[in-house]
């Protein structure tokens, strides 16, 4: 696997080259495995730096593969929407610091349901793990304000790996999706909502789970989650009945019985 260039200036100008006519000139086309759209509208291929091309078509093909080469999954989980790779522009804020847009080296997902600052947005882990798996850094993973759309192609040392798959992949919705005042992404209008059960699923696993970010147990996936909660009513059954007495409880449900 590539090593890939530390976040800053020098290091990236190093291996990139410089925004403009420079970084222009090593972009190359890399075309998806699926289907993706740009506001909207097919695209048949996305230009992207010549040294990152290839990490980049690993990981759309590992996306592709996960999702048994299903174009209708890939589509209601947002995957297909891409809002952009290569833009000449200087990070948000910064009159001097080049955004990795700039040497083409970072692509958005579903910018819609993923804004700044809309924390993990609904970002689906194996997304997440595909990027990851080839060295890149995400966005979502920021600290202070993320950016769950967002992709890149520089160092992640540091920031956290490959984490394992829910058996319950439910995007994670997020009151504060529609807050992102970002010119240089593009808005598409968003998926609907999950089912009403699956939200709730969401909400409780999220919260054992720690997806939104008040995790008691750190990470576990949906059936540890399944686990604890079932250890925890069985231990409340098991002290009840200690409490109470075998005899009691006996009578107790003899008398509901009858
Ligand atoms: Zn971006």
């Amino acid at each position: 696997m590539t090593k890939w260039p530390r976040d800053n200036q020098a290091d990236l100008l190093a291996f990139y080259g410089t925004p403009g006519p420079d970084v222009e000139r090593q972009l190359v086309n890399v075309v998806p495995p699926f289907q993706m759209y740009y506001d909207g509208k097919p695209i048949s291929r996305i230009r992207f730096h010549r040294k990152a091309a290839g990490a980049l078509k690993a990981a759309l093909d590992e996306i592709w593969e996960y999702y048994g080469r299903d174009q209708r999954r890939i589509d209601a989980l947002g995957i297909s929407k891409y809002a952009g790779t290569y833009n000449p522009r200087k990070v948000r804020g910064s009159a001097t610091k080049w955004s990795n847009h700039a040497y083409g080296a970072a692509i958005d997902l579903n910018a819609a349901e993923n804004g700044l600052g809309a924390g993990r947005g609904n970002m689906p882990q194996p997304v997440i793990n595909a990027f990851k798996r080839q060295g890149a850094r995400w966005g979502g993973d920021y600290r202070g304000r993320t950016d769950p759309m967002h992709f890149e192609f520089c160092d992640a040392s540091g920031y956290p790996g490959v984490k394992p798959v829910k058996l319950f992949d439910v995007p994670e919705t997020d009151a504060d999706s529609d807050l992102h005042a970002d010119r240089d992404h593009t808005h598409i209008d968003s998926e609907p909502k999950p089912s009403w059960l699956r939200r709730k699923w969401k909400a409780v696993t999220g919260w054992f789970s720690g997806g939104a970010g008040l995790g008691v147990f750190g990470y576990l996936t949906d059936w540890q989650v399944v686990a604890v909660l079932f250890g925890g009513v069985l231990l409340i059954v098991i002290l009840f009945v200690l409490f109470m007495g075998p005899g009691n409880v006996r009578a107790w449900i003899k008398r509901q019985v009858n």
